[in-house]
């Protein structure tokens, strides 16, 4: 078995997962844009009994079949579980510690997709500490640039 943990970005709410089940995909739905921000959901799907929360999370309504996991300090969005008590979790592939590891299966929510954010891998890349604009922000607050 192997095991993932994960959490929000303040640390309050915490989980880990059992990974070995888990199929990742994006969500393009409207809600899941909106719930995250995102041009789509990333998410690991997993058997309910492979989640564990640490910590609890907070919850919302995301709508009349879904509820959704997220810390009421940061406001990191964690997930969303169908309402009904069959639905397995769907835990938010960048609140993963290490979220290196999964690979995307499937789009789900096609309807919604924006196809121009879709084939990126041609853009230029910029680095965050080769970046003096936030580089220098990372310096004046008295820190490393993060990996
Ligand atoms: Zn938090
Ligand atoms: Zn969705």
């Amino acid at each position: 078995m192997s095991f993932k943990t994960g959490g929000c970005q303040c640390g309050r709410v915490r989980y880990s997962v059992e990974t070995e089940m888990a199929q990742a995909y994006l969500c393009h739905c409207r809600m899941c844009q909106r719930a995250t921000g995102g041009f789509a959901a990333a998410f690991v799907q997993v058997p309910t009994d492979a989640l564990s929360w640490e910590r609890a999370p907070d919850w919302y309504e995301s709508s009349p079949i879904a509820r959704r996991p997220f810390c009421c300090e940061c406001g990191t969005p964690l997930g969303f579980h169908f309402r009904d008590s069959a639905g397995e979790p769907h835990i938010t592939f960048g609140s993963f510690d290490d979220p290196a590891g999964f690979t995307p299966e499937a789009h789900a929510g096609s309807e919604s997709v924006h196809e121009a954010w879709l084939n990126t891998s041609a853009l230029p890349r910029h680095y965050t500490a080769k970046t003096e604009s936030i580089a220098k922000r990372w310096k004046a607050a008295g820190r490393e640039v993060p990996e």
